[in-house]
């Protein structure tokens, strides 16, 4: 028998983009300032097309202004660090996203470090990923990861006051395991971060009361490594080969690092894939660069 709440992430991060708009159209009318976001995309990697794409669509339709920068494949670093140094300077460019994977001849490093900390967006400078880690807060507060960020909000607006929670975070990358944790820690939980070394996951997981999923492995997490109760963050999106349709041919579907079937017989709440975090990334990548435009015209927080 199913139990799990289902956590609707894009009904939440429509609500989220509604007021991300009404706070934009208020600085517009106020201090006669439209946040813009530059996103570069290097290459024509077919998934990240889509992505800048929706980006730019909804950029657009929260009232900032978009501006998009498509180079081909064999754009050296040279010329990319140029494109970011003339963005770090231009005063209509709020936030800078630089859409990774970057091409083997560039540095993804080397560009990450180029970019105005006060304009990352994507948080991954080191200054605000050490800012996240020391917990500064106020005015040089960090710029954090879209994407943990956006499975924060999703707890605490599931389970209000997080502290004291065991926490467990599956994965360590830079982007989502890593940031996730802090996010969590500075929320008061106690954290585990696990990931492909980690001895006895499943009984690791059962002790949590959060559980993340951020693994890039279809299906990993099975049902019976979730603790009853337990509200469960699933980040992952892999695209596997589905049953043939009536021509014949196999669709692809996604599905996350969670067996979602599964986990929802004891789960207390769960995030689908698609559906769940994902449309939370993008929606956190327009309040951060809302949060940018405030603090580099030296207002208040958006307060979101
Ligand atoms: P990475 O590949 O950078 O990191 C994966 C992590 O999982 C690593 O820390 C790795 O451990 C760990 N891991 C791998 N295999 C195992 C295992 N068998 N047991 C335990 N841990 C394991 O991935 P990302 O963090 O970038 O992304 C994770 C997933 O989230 C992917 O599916 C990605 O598509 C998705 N994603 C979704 C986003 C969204 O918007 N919803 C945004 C970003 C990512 P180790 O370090 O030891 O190798």
């Amino acid at each position: 028998m199913s139990t799990a709440e289902i956590i609707d992430g894009k009904a939440f991060a429509a609500k989220l983009r509604e007021r991300i708009a009404v706070k934009v159209a208020e600085l517009k009318e106020s201090h006669g300032i439209t946040p813009g976001l530059a996103v570069v995309l290097v290459g024509e990697d077919p998934a990240s097309s889509v992505y800048v794409r929706n980006k730019a669509k909804q950029t657009k339709e929260a009232g900032m202004a978009s501006f998009e920068h498509r180079l081909g494949a064999a754009t050296s670093q040279a010329d990319l660090l140029a494109l970011v140094a003339q963005l770090n300077e231009d005063p209509q460019v709020n936030g800078i996203l630089v859409q990774l994977p970057l091409p083997p001849q560039i540095d993804d490093q080397a560009v990450i470090d180029a970019i105005d900390p006060a304009k990352d967006v994507d948080g991954f400078h080191v200054i605000n990923a050490g800012r996240l880690m020391t917990g500064t807060r106020g005015a040089s507060a960090p710029l954090v990861p879209c994407t943990p960020l956006g499975c924060l909000l999703l707890l605490r607006d599931r389970l209000g006051d997080l502290s004291g929670k065991n926490a467990v975070v599956v994965g360590r990358s830079n982007i989502v395991g890593k940031p996730m944790a802090q996010l969590l820690l500075g929320d008061s939980c106690t954290v585990t971060i696990a990931h492909s070394r980690t001895q006895d996951l499943p009984g690791l997981c059962r002790s949590a009361d959060i559980l993340v999923a951020a693994v890039g492995r279809p299906e990993m997490v099975r049902g019976d490594w979730v603790k009853p109760g337990a509200t469960v963050i699933d980040v992952g999106i892999n695209r596997i080969e589905g049953e043939a349709g009536p021509d014949g041919k196999a669709k692809g579907r996604l599905v996350g690092d969670v067996a979602t079937a599964e986990a929802m017989e004891t789960a207390g709440a769960i995030t689908p894939v698609p559906g769940g975090v994902g449309p939370m990334t993008i929606a956190c990548l327009l309040a951060n660069c809302l949060t940018a435009t405030h603090r580099q015209a030296g207002l208040p927080e958006p307060g979101l």
